[in-house]
């Protein structure tokens, strides 16, 4: 049986812009007062796990430590088949300086003439409280990698994503679009469930 979280604050421990857009409008039905790491000036920690959930973990332990607030992180990323798995935890740092254009490329050049494009994004959400305790949740969605990218919308790898049974690109569908079938949401869920109970949404 999970633990239910209590209400009060809850920190998103996320530096990311994208991420915590996503996180503010998952958390606002349920009414909890959520205050994000950058708005804390907490630390980021760097991401020495090996798996999308001990770095899910360590995000969100660092941010209960520095801030003594229960803590929601997310470590996320995409796996592309046909690059035997990455950039999977490495998404991010292959943005060097934040940039996905060139990390894009990068996928395409390493991809060559792979016809294996199938890829899907993951989502491992971390739930922690100060005294330590942690709850874990995974979403993931599936589809492929295209080429060239398409739409300016969503971040980091959404115009390369067609999500399976799509026909527009997570960077060309409108954010409720995304936000029904997202990794994130599908975690999030899993978390709502879990964790926020019988907390009815708004
Ligand atoms: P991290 O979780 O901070 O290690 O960063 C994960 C990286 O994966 C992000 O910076 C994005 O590049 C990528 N990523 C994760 N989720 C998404 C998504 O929904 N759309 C596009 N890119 C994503």
């Amino acid at each position: 049986m999970a633990r239910r979280f209590a209400g009060g604050t809850l920190v998103i421990a996320t530096h990311n812009k994208g991420k915590l857009v996503e996180m503010e409008d998952l958390l606002r039905p349920f009414g909890i007062t959520a205050v994000s790491a950058g708005q804390l000036n907490l630390p980021e920690p760097e991401e020495t796990g090996t798996t999308f959930e001990a770095n899910a973990e360590l995000k969100a332990r660092a941010a209960v430590e520095a801030s003594g607030l229960p803590a929601l992180a997310d470590d996320s990323g995409i796996v592309i088949a046909g690059l035997g798995g990455a950039p999977g935890i490495y998404s991010a740092r292959w943005a060097v300086n934040k940039e996905f254009g060139p990390a894009m490329d990068r996928v395409e050049r390493e991809l060559g003439d792979n016809r294996d494009r199938s890829a899907y994004f993951v989502a491992v959400l971390a739930l922690a409280w100060p005294d330590g305790y942690m709850e874990t949740f995974r979403g993931e969605i599936h589809g492929s990698v295209i080429f060239p990218g398409r739409g300016t919308r969503g971040f980091g790898y959404d115009p390369i994503f067609l999500p399976a049974g799509e026909t527009q690109t997570f960077g060309e569908l409108d954010s409720e679009a995304r936000m029904r079938v997202s990794h994130r949401t599908i975690a999030f869920r899993q978390l709502a469930a879990a964790c926020f109970g019988d907390a009815t949404p708004a």
